[in-house]
């Protein structure tokens, strides 16, 4: 049995606005998910329904089989970690992560016992004794992160937590978060607009827009087969390449770059004579020169960004811009025209009208 199920949930706001739409997915027990998308998209509000925080307005949502959506947040057993992390100003970092268990009358030797294990799993072991104001952003971000895994609990949602800090800081604690997650086994949600995150952290994601799901799936199930352009265009950094066209006499014709479409779908080409189609490629999924078994591309190259283990190459293909991701070794000069090859196999193909994968 799942752990958590939601079916055909709906959030539509007193003032009318219907932010989520038939959110179906079912959690396995321990799963580390991320919901991930735009501002506005609706995964906030979804992850705020799971908490118990905000009503569900239709749909059921589902705790071990059973029904929950009128249970309180604290008969979920869920913790959870804010954007905002506001830790009581006049404790100590041992009170702030001792709090609830003193108000829930944990004995005191126990309390201590969690507080150092939390403290010793966050790196927090030296800074017990110090106010949150003497804390750094990530420190005090651990803290709350510290709380949260304290009490026992076996759903851990998390809303952004990361985005009040720096990007080294970032880093770290993404790698952090991973451990803990580990180590308690506890299912968690994580919610955040940052792909990256997404990839590195999730067992699975899911993909909204809009407050629709668009694609649910591992990081690499939505990397290599996105179901459309928004995730095509969302997952992978840069992101990916899209040229719109519509097809005739078997191609997409951009200037005097033709792409003929047999090469990618071989007969079944001809059933899109007439149609709009986007193709896309990722920066990452080109190679420079000629290829067989690919299409070739004559480029000219506006400007490059070195990155060190990769160059980003800003190239114009006939009045149309994109990006590619070449070997350092390879940078092309700025100004010069080069040819590149898009292997059949890395080209993407949606319809132009339902924006779907084809
Ligand atoms: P962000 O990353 O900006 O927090 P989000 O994907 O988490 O975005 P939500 O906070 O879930 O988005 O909001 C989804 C939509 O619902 C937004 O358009 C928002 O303006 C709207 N919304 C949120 N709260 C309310 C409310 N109380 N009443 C009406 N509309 C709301």
């Amino acid at each position: 049995m799942a752990h958590l199920t939601l079916k055909g949930i709906n959030k539509i706001y007193p003032n009318g606005f219907h932010a989520v739409h038939d959110f179906n997915l079912d959690i396995e027990r321990g799963e580390f998910i991320v919901f991930v998308g735009p501002s506005g998209c609706g995964k906030s509000t979804t992850l705020r329904m799971i908490a118990g925080l905000e009503n569900i307005s239709k749909g059921d949502f589902y705790i071990n089989g059973k029904r929950a959506n009128e249970m309180g947040p604290r008969e979920r057993g869920v913790a959870m970690v804010f954007q905002s992390y506001a830790l009581y100003p006049q404790m100590t970092v041992y009170d702030n992560l001792a709090f609830g268990l003193t108000l829930q009358g944990v004995d005191e030797d126990l309390i201590d016992e969690k507080v150092k294990r939390a403290a010793k799993i966050l790196g927090l072991t030296d800074y017990l004794d110090r106010m949150p104001r003497a804390l750094s952003g990530g420190q005090r971000q651990r803290v709350a992160v510290g709380r949260a895994i304290i009490r026992k609990v076996e759903i851990f949602l998390m809303d952004e937590p990361l985005s009040n800090l720096d990007a080294k800081q970032r880093v770290t604690m993404r790698s952090e978060i991973t451990q803990i997650h580990r180590e308690t086994g506890a299912t968690t949600i994580y919610v955040t607009h940052d792909q990256t995150e997404a990839m590195t952290m999730a067992d699975r994601i899911v993909v909204m827009k809009d407050g629709y799901v668009q694609q649910i799936g591992t990081p690499r199930e939505l990397y290599f087969d996105p179901v459309n352009v928004f995730v095509a265009g969302f997952i992978g950094e840069p992101p990916m390449n899209f040229l719109r066209g519509t097809v005739k006499d078997g191609a997409l014709t951009f200037g005097e770059i033709t792409f003929d479409l047999s090469g990618k779908l071989g007969a079944d080409a001809a059933k899109y004579e007439g149609k709009e189609l986007v193709f896309g490629f990722r920066p990452e999924g080109i190679v420079l020169g000629e290829q067989e078994n690919a299409y070739r591309v004559p480029a000219g190259v506006e400007l490059t960004e070195m990155l060190g283990d990769n160059t980003n190459v800003y190239v114009d293909i006939a009045d149309k811009k994109a990006i590619l991701k070449v070997d350092p070794h390879d940078t092309p000069e700025v100004d010069s025209r080069i040819v590149f090859s898009i292997p059949y196999e890395s080209v993407y193909l949606f319809d132009g009208e339902t924006e779907r994968r084809i």
